[in-house]
């Protein structure tokens, strides 16, 4: 169900794509680029440009957002009553308003055991800054103002702000802008398709489990604050641990006093088949980051949750937390957040995740044998296809091309993340929908040559 069948559009599609070029920028945007799409309408899976183009979402808005998929007047109306409430009100010093301490209580229950105190930012880099400021306050008041290092991984993605940028493992990203964030060490990712040669007998658990050790000695375990991590890594293009990888680090981490960060902004709400990823990887984070998914994208808002020590550690007894956003728990933003857990629960979303994860499981198959297919990953509803130039020396072949002719040819949104051709779709996705999917997909793959080229259509 939508709200507006017909869309308010006052302008002609050709008029908004050169309104776009004059005066927007586009976040993540090649400035080379010349084509411009305005989207204007969206219904469950199905989105509509201004020209009236259907297009299938399997990017959940693009952007790993959209849970409960468009248009969905449950969450419209919320936003309007809230509104029409009480639209705003600080939450500073001694204020909050109801719907915030509502979605805060809902938060905890959903998390893992121990996450307790919940701080609302309005998106996954600012839950990430703050995790960071957290941890880094934490060890502070406790007498330790020395563990200022945070440890990422290359090829996270944990945001484009300074702090979270800087945590993010993309070295384009931190070119041209000055310092970033100091102390941030980089550690490799969990990536059994592209894991170094070990020796005969030893595993990759045992390879970074000793280079993770490796940093920790170098910069000393008192230096260091925290550990940032996606439990699956979402940008790097759906990556996968090894079971024992999270239940190890957080063990290594433990006995140096460090704390983990989990960054759910991609994971949470039922993306990879859990209320909270990081939950049934055995990660027991200190602090968890969630964001995008809590609301599927109807309003901007995130949050970062606490264990009730490190809460009570930055902003407890004397301690006065110098941290916060105009907009943390926006009263708007967290009414809608709580329609849409509703929406996720009602429908039994994060259940269905798994099911649409087995669909694409199946309908991906044929690629199996594909000679530009290295590998296909699957965790719940989120499918990274990695294409390689040789499966035999794995070398990578970028997936650019792929995703445009997926979009003007087939009409299906999906992302390219370096070679890795990513899908996340709304979890509300039907079977013939992936099906769509997974054939399209399979069609341009299918054309695909070793040098990254697509042959004609036959
Ligand atoms: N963490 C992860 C894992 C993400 O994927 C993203 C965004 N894709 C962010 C943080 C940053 O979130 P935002 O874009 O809302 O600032």
């Amino acid at each position: 169900t939508t709200v507006n069948e017909t869309p308010a559009v006052t302008r002609s599609a050709a008029e908004l794509e050169e309104l776009d070029r004059r005066v927007l920028l586009h976040p993540h945007q090649n400035g080379a680029q010349h084509e411009r799409r305005t989207m204007v309408r969206g219904s469950g899976c199905l989105v509509w440009d201004a020209r009236g183009v259907e297009l299938l979402d399997v990017m959940g808005g693009g952007n790993w957002v959209a849970q409960v998929g468009h248009g969905r007047t449950e969450l419209a109306e919320a936003a309007a009553r809230q509104m029409g409430t009480l639209e705003y009100f600080t939450g500073f010093d001694i204020f909050a308003n109801d719907q915030s301490l509502m979605l805060a209580e809902r938060l905890v229950a959903l998390a893992p055991d121990g996450l307790d105190r919940v701080f609302f930012t309005n998106g996954g880099s600012e839950g990430v800054e703050t995790a960071i400021k957290f941890a880094r306050l934490y060890h502070h008041h406790r007498g330790e103002p020395d563990r200022t290092w945070v440890i990422s991984r290359h090829f996270a993605y944990h945001g484009t702000t300074y702090g979270s940028g800087t945590a993010t493992g993309f070295p384009g990203m931190h070119q041209g802008i000055g310092l970033g964030l100091p102390h941030v060490a980089k550690v490799s990712p969990a990536h059994p398709y592209r894991a170094p040669d070990l020796a005969p007998g030893r595993d990759l658990t045992d390879f970074l489990l000793d280079e993770l050790a490796g940093t920790i000695d170098q910069i000393g375990a008192g230096n260091i604050a925290a550990m940032i991590g996606e439990p699956v890594m979402g940008g790097a293009g759906i990556l996968i641990p090894p079971a024992d990888y999270w239940p190890r680090v957080r063990e290594l981490l433990a006995r140096h006093g460090i704390l983990l960060i989990a960054d759910e902004v991609v994971t949470g709400f039922g993306r990879t088949g859990a209320w909270f990823d990081s939950a049934v990887r055995g990660m027991r984070a200190d602090i968890a980051v969630v964001a995008k998914g809590l609301t599927s994208g109807y309003a901007p808002l995130g949050a970062v949750l606490v264990r009730d020590e490190i809460g009570e550690t930055v902003a407890g007894g004397d301690a006065y937390l110098f941290h916060g956003h105009t907009y943390s728990g926006h009263a708007t933003a967290c009414a809608v957040a709580l329609a849409n857990l509703d929406l996720v629960d009602r429908e039994q979303l994060v259940g269905r995740s798994a099911t649409v994860g087995e669909w694409f499981g199946a309908a991906l198959a044929p690629l199996g044998d594909r000679p530009h297919v290295g590998e296909v990953r699957i965790a719940g509803a989120t499918v990274g296809i990695e294409l390689v130039a040789d499966r035999g020396t794995r070398e990578p072949l970028m997936a650019g091309a792929v995703a445009r002719e997926l979009r003007d040819v087939h009409r299906v949104v999906a992302r390219d993340y370096g070679n890795t051709l990513v899908m996340a779709p709304p979890l509300v996705i039907s079977q013939p929908q992936v099906t769509r999917a997974a054939e399209a997909v399979a069609e341009v793959i299918s054309r695909l040559g070793a040098g990254g080229e697509l042959a004609g259509r036959s």
